[in-house]
């Protein structure tokens, strides 16, 4: 008998999503209610004295904004296997670990049931638009998505990466068939133990089905990135195991090797195909449409830390659409992208308004804004008070503070966003950048947007000879006199050392904050140095993240390398192979 397919009814949730988000306010204090009432034994919550109160106003009054610092005495207890309920009501069973790429170490924070079922939701929401406008047929995914390494707490939780945590669950398989993304690999591919074999597989896979597959896809768009690159390097070796039927040596894990034996059948015109195909290509452009004819889209998070990677990630696709995905964290979900048609440079995320409770704190013009309405000097030092999701302006930069069925309460996430509209009366937020990735010396602040938006400038020096920035990253070295700004660059090829210097006057003279022109210009802050390393230096960096537990479906390269990573400062310090400072200023 044929299985029943169940496929999502993508105009049920459309129109649930348009309900829902009429009166986002009624919705907003309806999903406090719940959050409060289900976890108001919880130990944290008893604590603050909110005494069974679930409105806004008590809430905000006795629960005070914290970071994952302040929790991390609570999450402890609960990894530790505290028997009594600490921060929600029900026992948390799992613990997701963020991949702390800007803080250097990774961070434990709950998950459980509530959190899938958010995390489905706005999977659901997003293909609903999106199917709207890049229908997709029955056919598969090319997911170039991992597991990490699931370990178990002192206290017996499983402890794995947030999306580990979700591809582990059997919703999500069944969620991803009803959206008619399955992927393409089997689960040993996606669950195994060296990410290097999985992205081979992953890529062998694609091919085999070549014809199948629907839509590319990665978490973030910096895998889909590095699965094409590695690509390049491979190609050959995987047209000879499809052309034998005969699996690499290189895997070498028996799951694995066993779950590909039953896909990989000898297959020589295919491998014939693609041999011709990538020959006939130039420098690889439209290589994903070249290899999968039928692909609609790519699929990933392209905003924020991602936006560096378009570039090549367009050369790779050549005219197929763009479309970034989703607006998370470990912590949980905010935003679904409802306009896929929107390129992936204005891509903005309608907050879900039943998913947790949400605050803005102010940022900037609005700080200007309540000084001059208080007329108090001793305003400068304080934070202006959060507001709520449906009193956000558009145009304004705001922090997002999330409370969630999680047990975070008021939890401050660090990451920045401007509001660009609204859909119906929630929010659409555009991400702007993290709060916390700052290069400061003096009275400067240039903040992670800056530093992406000077190296795109500078890049575009070395476009011109067909070479381009792998990756790059940065930190300020206080120990000259005045201290300045390194910016380290890993490049596809040898530039010249007279273009490398124009490159590095033109970092510096593209931090436009006002701070940091001033200061330059009175040489309170050093000419900018450019240190370029090592072909490999970045997959080292990645290799170090990955062996503290970080999946590569989650993996950031760490934009602003602070003290407190001095493990990656020392790999980027070690493979520097030259070095310019600036004569801009
Ligand atoms: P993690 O908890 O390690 O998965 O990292 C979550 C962080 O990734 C968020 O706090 C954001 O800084 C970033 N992030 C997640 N989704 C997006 C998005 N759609 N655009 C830009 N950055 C994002």
């Amino acid at each position: 008998m044929l299985e029943k397919k169940e496929i999502l009814d993508v105009e049920k949730v459309i129109r649930d999503f348009e309900v829902m988000t009429k009166d986002a306010e009624k919705v907003q204090r309806e999903t406090l209610r719940m959050i409060l009432e289900e976890n108001g034994c919880a130990e944290y919550l008893q604590n603050l004295g909110l005494n069974g109160r679930t409105d806004p106003e008590s809430f905000k009054a006795c629960v005070p904004l914290v970071t994952h610092k302040d929790l991390e005495p609570c999450i402890q207890r609960v990894a530790d296997g505290a028997f009594s309920p600490i921060l929600t009501g029900k026992p948390i069973t799992t613990i997701s670990i963020s991949s702390g790429t800007t803080q250097g170490k990774p961070k434990f924070v709950p998950f459980n049931d509530e959190l899938m079922e958010t995390t489905l939701q706005i999977f659901r929401t997003s293909f609903a638009f999106r199917n709207k406008e890049f229908p997709i047929e029955n056919g598969r995914a090319l997911q170039f998505i991992y597991s990490s390494k699931q370990i178990k707490t002192k206290g017996g939780l499983f402890a794995g990466t947030a999306t580990s945590n979700v591809f582990r669950n059997s919703q999500f398989r069944k969620a991803m068939k009803a959206m008619q993304s399955e992927c393409c690999s089997p689960d040993e591919v996606i669950f195994g133990p060296d990410f290097h074999q999985s992205l081979y597989c992953h890529l062998l896979c694609g091919l085999i089905f070549h014809e199948e597959i629907q839509l590319v896809s990665s978490t973030f768009a910096y895998s889909i990135v590095l699965a094409f690159r590695t690509f390049e390097q491979v190609w050959e070796e995987l047209c000879d195991d499809i052309r034998e039927g005969i699996l690499t040596s290189r895997i070498t894990f028996p799951s694995v090797r066993s779950a590909m034996a039953k896909l990989l059948k000898p297959n020589p015109e295919l491998a014939d195909l693609i041999e011709k195909k990538c020959s006939g290509l130039s420098n690889w452009y439209g290589l994903i449409p070249e290899l999968f004819p039928n692909v609609k889209y790519i699929y990933g998070i392209m905003t924020g830390s991602m936006e560096p990677y378009l570039k090549k990630l367009r050369h790779y696709a050549a005219d197929v659409p763009l479309i970034s995905a989703d607006y998370g964290s470990s912590e949980g979900w905010i935003g679904a992208n409802i306009n896929p048609s929107l390129p992936p440079e204005s891509a903005t995320y309608a907050v879900l308004p039943n998913i947790g409770y949400f605050e803005f704190i102010p940022l900037k013009e609005n700080v200007e804004e309540h000084m001059q309405d208080s007329g108090n000097v001793s305003f400068l030092s304080m934070e202006p008070k959060p507001v709520d999701l449906t009193e956000v302006r558009v145009g304004e930069e705001y922090e997002v503070i999330i409370t969630n069925f999680g047990g975070l309460y008021r939890y401050k996430l660090g990451d920045v966003v401007k509001v660009m509209g609204f859909r119906n009366s929630t929010p659409e937020l555009k991400f702007v950048c993290r709060r916390n990735v700052m290069l400061a010396i003096n009275i400067d602040k240039s903040t992670e947007q800056d530093l992406q938006l000077a190296v795109e400038e500078a890049t575009k020096l070395i476009a011109k000879e067909k070479l381009e920035v792998i990756d790059f990253s940065s930190n300020v070295d206080v120990s000259t006199d005045p201290g300045h700004y390194v910016i380290f660059w890993e490049i596809s090829g040898e530039v010249s050392d007279e273009v490398l210097t124009e490159c590095c006057n033109c970092l510096d003279r593209s931090f436009v904050d006002g701070g940091y022109v001033s200061s330059r210009k009175v040489d309170a802050i050093g000419p900018l140095e450019l240190r370029v390393v090592r072909r490999g230096t970045f997959q080292k960096i990645l290799d170090h993240y990955l062996g503290l537990g970080t999946a590569l479906s989650q993996f950031k390269t760490p934009r602003c390398v602070g003290p407190t990573n001095n493990k990656v400062l020392q790999i980027l310090c070690d493979n520097v192979a030259k070095n310019y400072f600036s004569t801009a200023f």
